[in-house]
């Protein structure tokens, strides 16, 4: 007995990675370049999108702090529609999908509706920008614990970010440039030292990329004089401070 062929489409959730076409991983590539529907964020680099089949159909989703073209639900139901009527469709993201992607929700919504879903993981903002600015997020010399958050929750002061950031830590913020002032506040209250290094990276991997450092108590005044714009990293901890050289010594002190 033969089955007709499902007429439903698959939605494929993939990470473009951070910026440079060069660290999308192949089977991202190989998606995009054989997409007939790609629906991608505003931050996905045009290089990427250049990547698509010329007669491929291209829909930004593009979202700003400040302007939403599409909620998020209607992204969802785009993709569910889109899956429904039989096509395929190639779901873009920056970086990772699962990191602050919002992946989780369109995978739960094309699992709600019968859409098979497959996810492809793509190198994050953070590990593209710790690679680019030559910033090890773990070091034996200076830290064995990462942890990822997001600086333009509502309610940011309320969030509890306690032992996240200090000694033998590293604490990377996302989309946290319009909340600068703020994250520096919270964390210097909550017991971190003024003088913590961080680094800020903007547009990582992208040619126009640039890594600025100063301490914790200086991150307001760096943001707001080098007029750091979206996207950009904050890397809090001695990690940031430290150069491959320093690195290698600090590495060959600790027995390693
Ligand atoms: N899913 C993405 C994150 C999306 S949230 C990922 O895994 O990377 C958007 C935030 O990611 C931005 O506000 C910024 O903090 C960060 N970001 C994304 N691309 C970046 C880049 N090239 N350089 C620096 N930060 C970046």
């Amino acid at each position: 007995m033969t089955k007709a062929a499902s007429p439903v489409g698959t939605v494929h959730l993939v990470g473009a990675g951070p910026g440079d076409p060069d660290l999308l991983t192949l089977r991202a590539a190989r998606l995009i370049a054989g997409a007939g529907l790609i629906v991608h964020d505003g931050l996905v680099d045009p290089a990427i999108l250049a990547l698509a089949d010329p007669a491929a159909r291209l829909v930004s989703v593009a979202k700003s702090r400040s302007r939403h073209t599409l909620k998020q639900e209607e992204i969802n139901a785009l993709l569910v529609r889109e899956a429904l009527a039989g096509r395929d469709v190639v779901r873009l993201k920056g970086g990772d999908p699962f990191v602050f992607g919002r992946g989780g929700e369109e995978l739960e919504a094309c699992r709600a509706a019968g859409v098979p879903v497959t996810v492809v993981p793509g190198i994050s903002a953070a590990n593209g920008a710790a690679a680019a600015a030559q910033i090890p997020l773990t070091h034996r010399a200076a830290s064995s614990i990462v942890s990822f958050v997001a600086g333009q929750c509502q309610g940011l002061t309320e969030q509890d970010w306690s032992g996240l950031a200090g000694k033998g830590r590293t604490l990377v913020i996302y989309m946290g440039v319009a909340t600068a002032e703020q994250i520096a506040d919270k964390l210097i209250a909550d017991g971190l030292a003024p003088e913590t290094p961080l680094a800020v990276i903007e547009r990582a991997t992208r040619p126009d990329m640039r890594v600025l450092r100063a301490p914790l108590a200086g991150l307001a005044a760096l943001v707001a004089g080098e007029a750091v714009k979206s996207p950009a990293l904050i890397v809090i901890g001695e990690v940031a401070a430290r150069n491959e050289i320093e690195l290698r010594q600090l590495a060959l002190e600790a027995g390693a």
